[in-house]
This record gives structure tokens, sequence and C-alpha cells, in this order.
């Protein structure tokens, strides 16, 4: 017997998980998710989990804003262990990125988020112990946190199981199925499924499925490596998150009083394959994120080193989503909110996408993260030029 679905979603992660979730809640009919791995292990099993709302682009700042809001409110509405802490996040720029960061502060301001800009020496009223040399002026938005990307991503998907979704684990999609430049179904390891609706929530591998039906979208895989440290002092969870654009790392506190230190900004970063890359941490980063994070919090000079992981993002050309139907497909929709910030937009991008799908409209113009504007030439700036994955 045939297998139909009115909508398979392809990726298990905490983006496929929300969009689930959200088509779920609206009842949507037959909903499918093939996860060919496990849920949760792509991208999602290595994020940071940071939920800030420091962006250049309006659209993006609104996104993420109700995407804060709705972790506030997670486990009221989901359920499940989304361990969200709303620590607050601090963002330290040099001189060069002073107008950068007091413009973006207004378009906050503008979609009424509280932000307040700080001198250096008013960073310690917030964080104290910092070193604030190299600093020219930081922003602090109170609101911000970070949650855990598993528990948020398994909790989207059980609640999503509870309302009626099927998840097919182990089950890989090889390919979409097109009739007239429509989907009409999707080929699999385990047999076809026949479905109008195909979303790609397939991160990394997005763009496998979409060169399935000859479409190959302007994405690089690219390696991130975060490390994790113990101080010799107790270390609280509210913290403040930091991104450090003099210092090129970003931190944050970490589960067991761990402060876990990035430093992607500065990395190599070559394409690499997601099915085959080197998870370790490479021992000369280790020094140099600790050393550089460390000059900025002393305390951590004497951190023990705990273990550091390495994992895969999705970039775009111009670092901002890709949200929306396929030019080439009727039905095929492409739901990547890569480029390191998909965690965080993961609500919004499951209810803008579940909006799509049932209604045939957003209620938030997503047009410009269309997959088109490569093709158009209506791609998307970050003002931070010389860090632009900071979008
Ligand atoms: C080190 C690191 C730190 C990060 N920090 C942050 C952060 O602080 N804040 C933030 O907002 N974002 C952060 N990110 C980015 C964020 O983690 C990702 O954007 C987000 O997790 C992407 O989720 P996803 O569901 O789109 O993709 P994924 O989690 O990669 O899920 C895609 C899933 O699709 C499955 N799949 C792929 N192809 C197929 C197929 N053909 N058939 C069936 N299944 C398939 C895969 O197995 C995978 O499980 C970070 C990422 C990394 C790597």
């Amino acid at each position: 017997m045939t297998e139909r679905a009115d909508v398979v979603i392809v990726g298990g992660g905490v983006n496929g998980a929300s969009i689930a979730y959200h088509l779920g809640r609206r009842a949507y009919g037959k909903i499918i998710v093939l996860e060919k791995n496990d849920l949760a292990t792509g991208s999602t099993a290595k994020s940071a989990g940071i939920v800030r709302q420091h962006y250049t682009n309006p659209l993006i700042i609104q996104m993420a804003i109700e995407s804060r809001q709705f972790f506030e409110t997670f486990q009221d509405e989901v359920g499940g262990h989304p361990g969200f802490v709303q620590n607050g996040f601090l963002l330290f720029v040099a001189g060069p990125e002073v107008d950068a960061l007091q413009m973006n502060v207004a378009s906050q301001r503008e979609l009424g988020l509280p932000v307040e800009i700080l001198q250096p020496e008013d960073v310690a009223a917030y964080f104290p112990g910092l070193n604030m040399e190299g600093v020219a002026l930081a922003s602090y938005e109170p609101s911000s946190g970070y949650a855990d990307p598993h528990g948020v991503a398994i909790a989207f998907a059980e609640r999503a199981r509870s309302l009626g979704v099927d998840f097919h684990i182990g089950r890989q999609a090889t390919g979409v199925r097109l009739q007239a430049e429509k989907v009409c179904g999707i080929g699999t390891d385990q047999g076809d499924i026949e479905t109008p609706v195909v979303v790609n929530a397939a991160g990394p591998w997005g763009n496998r499925l979409a060169r399935s039906i000859g479409v190959d979208l302007p994405l690089q895989v690219k390696r991130l490596q975060e490390l994790f440290v113990k101080p010799a002092e107790s270390y609280s969870k509210y913290n403040p998150t930091v991104i450090d654009l003099d210092k090129l790392m970003y931190m944050k506190p970490d589960a067991g009083g761990l402060v876990m230190i990035g430093g992607g900004i500065t990395e190599d970063h070559s394409a690499i394959d997601p099915d085959r890359y080197d998870e370790q941490v490479r021992f000369e980063t280790v020094s140099d994120i600790t050393e550089r994070a460390a000059d900025r919090m002393p305390v951590l000079a004497d951190a023990a080193y705990v273990r550091g992981v390495a994992g895969v993002i999705t970039v775009t050309p111009d670092f901002h989503p890709i949200l929306g139907e396929a030019p080439e497909a009727k039905g095929f929709i492409h739901a990547m909110s890569c480029n390191g910030h998909g965690f965080k937009l993961s609500p919004v991008v499951g209810r803008l996408i579940s909006e799509l799908i049932a209604d045939g409209q957003t209620s938030l113009d997503i047009s410009p993260l269309h997959p088109d504007r490569f093709e158009r030439g209506e791609t998307l700036s970050s003002r931070y030029a010389a860090f632009p994955i900071l979008a």
C-alpha cells in the first residue's frame, strides 16, 4: 500500500522538531518527520544554545525577540526540559565597530527591546572582574539567555508526537519527487511517500536534498570549535554571555559550573563534509582561545580544561537564513535558519513555516530570506563587515 502524508519534514534537529510541533498544534493532517540518524544529532547536538537578540536586520531582531519570548514560556507551552536561563548578554566591540553597535541597538529599541549601551567602565555593574582593555563600547540585553539545544529539540519532538506527528527515526530521505514542477512525493531508503509538501530542515545536509531536484543552494558547511573549562572559583550560571569582537571569542556559563568558550569568529572556515569531519578540538585552538578568554577574564587563567567539541554550521553568502518555498518546485520549502543562529530562531521558524504551509502566507514578511534572493542579487548584509557571521 502506498504511504501518504500531507507534509514530510526532512530533519529531526531543532528546526524540524519545531516545525513538527507547530504543524501538530494546528492539527494539519498527517505529518511525518524523517530523521536518518537520531533526533538532535546534527548541528543541534553541538550548539552553544545562546539566545541573543543583537542583529543588524530588523527582521532577524524581530524573529530573535519572538523566539526569546517563546523560550521564556517554553515549559508551560511545550513541556520538557528546555533549560532556559536568562543570564543577560554583553557585546563588546573595539573602535571600528562602535557605529555598528549603536545602529543595531537603535533598531532593537525601535522594536521595543530594552538594551543598554555601556562604556567599558560601566560593564562591571553587570559582570565584575573583567579586564576591559581594548573595548571601546558595549551593549547589554538583560532579557537574553541560553537554553539546552538537545532538551529543546526533544521537547518539541515529544510534544509533536503527542499531537499526532509521526517520527520515522533511522529513515533517510533520498530525493524529492516532482510532477509538473510540483512536489508529489519523496523517496526514502525504506520506500516512497506520496506528499504535496516536503520541508527541507536537513541543516548542513540541506543542499543534498535540494540537489535531488537539480537545485544547488549557495551553502557552505563549516566547522566551529568550542571548549569547556572549569574555573578554580565557582562560576554562576547567571553570569552574562559575552561576545567579544576585540578578543574574537565568546563565552557563556555551562552546566556543572563550567564556562564554554568559543573562538569560531576567527577560525579557518574551510568547507567540510558534515558526515566526515574532525570532531576534536585542536590543541593549538585550546591554548589560543583560553589565552584570549583569560586576557578578558583573568580568573580563567587558572581554569582546568575539561573538554572540547567541534560541530558544523551551514553558511550562506549573506550570513542570513534561507526560509521559503523553492522557486523551482511548488511545495518544496526550505527551512534552514543557518549561519550559527538556527537554535535561537527555531521557535519562530517553526511558527512561520507552519503558517506558510497551512495558510499559504506568513504573519511576518520573510520574503527577504527567500531562497531566490541570491539569484535576484538582493542579499542581506551585516553592519559588522569584518565579522559578518555575527549578522
Ligand atoms: C558549535 C556550534 C555552536 C552553535 N551555537 C549556536 C548558538 O549559540 N545559538 C544559536 O542560535 N545557534 C547556534 N548554532 C547553530 C545551531 O546549532 C544550528 O543552526 C541549529 O541547531 C540547526 O538546527 P537544524 O534543525 O536546522 O539542523 P540540524 O540540527 O543539523 O538537523 C538536521 C537533521 O537532518 C537530518 N538529515 C539530514 N539529511 C537527511 C535526510 N536526507 N534524511 C533524513 N534526515 C536527514 C540530520 O541527521 C540532522 O539530524 C551553533 C552550531 C554549532 C555547530
